[in-house]
């Protein structure tokens, strides 16, 4: 097979082989896994419920979370409102006081010892449960 013969052969090929396709489908399954691993399953240990500290004292003893077929709460605090639904915590969109609303923009929490800080009305946020994470803070 002289050179040109062989470039000929390649770009007459198929650019990609079937077992390629199965070696990338693999790929993204496994990274598919890994990020539903990661992100998505259920926590190991549950949360039993959401602890709110304003300036370092404890608001009220900690919040259970509704039921899945239970109106999700809304409690306001000094400075935003919290929700509470089912297995997860934000800070209501708009309802906060602070300049960057930076607690807002902080999202669900869904496991034990993640927390929601509001620096400028000094409040945390944090749901409280066995953790194989040590809490620091
Ligand atoms: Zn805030």
């Amino acid at each position: 097979m002289t050179k040109s013969e062989k470039i000929e052969s390649i770009k007459k090929g198929k650019p990609f082989r079937l077992t390629d396709i199965f070696f990338l489908a693999g790929l993204a399954a496994a990274v598919l896994a890994l990020c539903w691993w990661v992100y998505w399953s259920p926590p190991a240990y549950p949360v039993q419920g959401v602890e709110v500290r304003q300036n370092g004292k404890l608001v009220e003893r900690p919040y259970a979370f509704p039921k899945p077929d239970e109106e999700p709460l809304e409690i306001p605090l000094q400075g935003l409102t919290l929700v509470i639904e089912s297995g997860a915590c934000y800070v209501k969109k708009g309802s906060s006081t602070c300049p960057d609303h930076a607690c807002e923009r902080m999202g669900k929490i869904t496991r034990p010892n993640q927390k929601i800080v509001c620096i400028p009305n000094g409040i945390v946020i944090r749901l409280v449960g066995e953790s194989n994470f040590i809490s620091i803070g």
